[in-house]
């Protein structure tokens, strides 16, 4: 079998079928799986966050609670995007926070969903860069379907660094989009960095921070 041949058969290795009848050609399921893997890499970051499984470590060790508003996401995403929910998960250490999220990015985007999983500052960072253009990144975080914020808090953030989180999250409140939220900060420390109106939107969107121990 050579490199380019399609893993189910379908196809002749170039990711389309063509029908006869219609004279048509359609994406193979070959096709289909490497444009999924494709969107992956885009959401996500490149290594451990794209391995994430709901049945290896570290989410299987999260509290059983935890598990199961995830297990709740995972039963019911369409919903869950539909209604623009959201999950604020607060803690010191490394309990699985990051990857509860990864995993719900990973989820929708297989499930043919638009999301993107960004570090807090690595986003403000390329932001800053994005083409010149800030609007045009924050344009995107602001439509696709799921954003996950991870390591939310900022020493000392400017007044643009806040203002563009404002907009984001202001504008996703707004549109219904759903938002994943973590950090290790308490919201009273959120809001002493951010200032309210920014922690005001993330809790209308997510509810209050639930504690991940
Ligand atoms: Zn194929």
């Amino acid at each position: 079998m050579t490199e380019s041949a399609c893993p189910h058969g379908q196809c002749d290795g170039s990711g389309f079928v063509y029908n006869e009848q219609t004279y048509s050609a359609a994406a193979c399921k070959c096709e289909i799986e490497r444009r999924t893997r494709r969107r992956l890499c885009q959401a996500l970051p490149p290594g451990r966050y794209r391995e994430v499984a709901r049945d290896r470590n570290p989410l299987v060790q999260l509290s059983p609670a935890i598990l199961g508003l995830l297990d709740a996401w995972l039963g019911d995403l369409p919903g869950h995007l539909a209604r623009g929910a959201g999950l604020w998960l607060e803690g010191r250490g490394r309990h699985g926070k990051r990857s509860a999220a990864a995993l719900l990015v990973k989820e929708a985007v297989q499930s043919g969903r638009s999301a993107e999983f960004w570090d807090a500052r690595s986003m403000i960072a390329r932001a800053k860069n994005f083409e010149q253009d800030p609007q045009l990144l924050l344009d995107r975080l602001i439509a696709v379907d799921l954003l996950a914020l991870v390591d939310l808090g900022f020493d000392n953030p400017t007044g643009w660094v806040r203002e563009q989180l404002h907009i984001l999250m202001d504008q996703r409140y707004v549109k219904l989009r759903s938002v994943i939220v973590t950090t290790e900060h308490s919201a009273a420390e959120l809001e002493a960095q951010l200032g309210p109106a920014i922690v005001d939107r993330i809790g209308r969107i997510c509810g209050d921070p639930l504690l991940v121990a």
